[in-house]
């Protein structure tokens, strides 16, 4: 039993009636992007077809009304992730593009020679190659806190990895590749206490978790559009108001200013600062519908589906005999990695793709994941809350056909 209307609720997803190879589609390739409900997508073709215009520069009824429309979208997303105020939200391409602006701006002013930039083992490539290169040019050195075997991360560890040299903490919410949900209200009460600041790599939980900003007292929280409903290309970083207003802006050009000439730019206010140029106005309005999307569903009821999805998908693919599941933190998200014994991950997630079942296979941008547990990758299913249990019925008994087929010793 849905504790809310399912059939509704998929029937407002166009994709989800779609046919792959003439069979129902399955899509559990949620983390890597989540599918659009239709007022999404009409959102986007009602601004191309009725009042696409630049913003903030025109006079003239469809600039203005364009202009209205994305700012709107501000005060959203500030309620959404309840942030004190809409200056505190920027509107970016997503997560890798929110993480860049910070290591490139807070960054490359705070952190020098000898610093530590403080991660986790469990981190999306956008949460490690950025910060890489930004030890690389300022001979910082960047620190991991260690995951155990669970893929929890070891917190004991924390307080001695916190020290005098740290100087900036940036750790994933939920790991997209094992779906552990990390404590980083506690990381951040930790790092706070030695004065450290700390961005949330909020990817993975936005779509997952009612996020609140001001509770978790991040200094950073990111997050991508196309994981939440939303459009691809769209994202936000929020950045508490004096932290952004202390940092040099990103990108130089239009918007970004406030006045210039050859000799002296001076700079917009925060947000403005960091948005140089035309922004993409469309998929923030498109965003917002997004948002308006989430707020009309029961919430708490969309968790607790999620989590009783989990635990069957769990239940039936544990038991699965080959199958060796990747993560399993006592805290997780609806996603669920996994190796089987003698299959390639890659096979079996092509041949499930057959049945119309979409799952995806790799290292999921978390190579060191992957290393970790000594594997080239996994497959993984991810689950939102418009998945059924008959779709899981359909991947476990397929899976289980995959098996059959591709395992050596079962072929005799
Ligand atoms: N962080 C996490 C945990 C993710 O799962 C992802 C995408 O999969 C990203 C960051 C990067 O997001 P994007 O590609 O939307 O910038």
């Amino acid at each position: 039993m849905t504790p809310f209307n399912i059939n509704k609720i998929r029937s407002e997803f166009p994709i989800l009636s779609e046919k792959a190879y003439g069979k129902p589609l399955v899509y559990f390739d949620n983390a890597a992007s989540s599918q659009k409900p239709k007022v999404v997508i009409d959102a986007l073709v009602d601004y191309y077809s009725s009042y696409n215009a630049n913003i903030h520069r025109g006079v003239h009824f469809l600039s203005q009304k364009a202009s209205a429309a994305f700012d709107a979208v501000r005060e959203k997303v500030k309620t959404f992730i309840n942030a004190t105020s809409e200056r505190e939200i920027i509107f970016v391409r997503g997560t890798t593009e929110a993480i860049n602006l910070v290591a490139s701006t807070y960054g490359r002013k705070n952190i020098g020679q000898g610093d530590e930039i403080l991660i986790s083992a469990m981190e999306h490539h956008s949460n490690i190659v950025p910060w890489q290169m930004l030890c690389e040019e300022k001979g910082a050195v960047l620190k991991v806190i260690p995951m155990n075997e669970k893929g929890e991360l070891m917190m004991n560890e924390l307080p001695a990895l916190l020290t005098e040299k740290t100087k900036f903490v940036s750790v994933v919410h939920i790991s997209n590749s094992l779906g552990t949900i990390n404590p980083v209200k506690e990381i951040i009460r930790q790092a706070h206490a030695k004065g450290i600041p700390v961005l949330v790599d909020g990817a993975q939980s936005t779509a997952h978790e009612i996020i609140d900003v001001q509770d978790l007292d991040a200094d950073f929280f990111t997050f991508s559009g196309h994981k939440i409903l939303g459009p691809t290309g769209v994202g936000c970083l929020y950045g508490k108001l004096h932290l952004l207003e202390a940092m040099p802006p990103y990108h130089g050009g239009g918007e970004m200013i406030s006045s210039v000439s050859f000799e002296k730019t001076t700079y917009n206010e925060v947000p403005f600062k960091f948005e140089a140029g035309t922004p993409n106005i469309a998929d923030v309005i498109a965003l917002g519908t997004a948002i308006d999307y989430w707020n009309q569903l029961d919430r708490q009821a969309v968790s607790a589906w999620e989590k009783e999805l989990l635990n069957y998908a769990t239940k039936l693919i544990s038991e699965i005999p080959a199958v060796r599941l990747i993560g399993t933190a006592e805290n997780k998200a609806s996603v669920i990695s996994f190796v089987i014994e003698g299959v390639n991950a890659l096979d079996a997630g092509m041949f499930l793709d057959t049945k119309g079942i979409a799952v995806r296979t790799g290292h999921h941008c978390t190579e060191p994941v992957m290393q970790f547990f000594k594997i080239p990758g996994t497959l993984r299913a991810s689950f939102m809350f418009y998945n059924t249990k008959e779709e899981i019925d359909s991947l476990v008994e397929n899976l289980t056909k995959a098996i059959a087929l591709l395992q050596p010793h079962s072929v005799a």
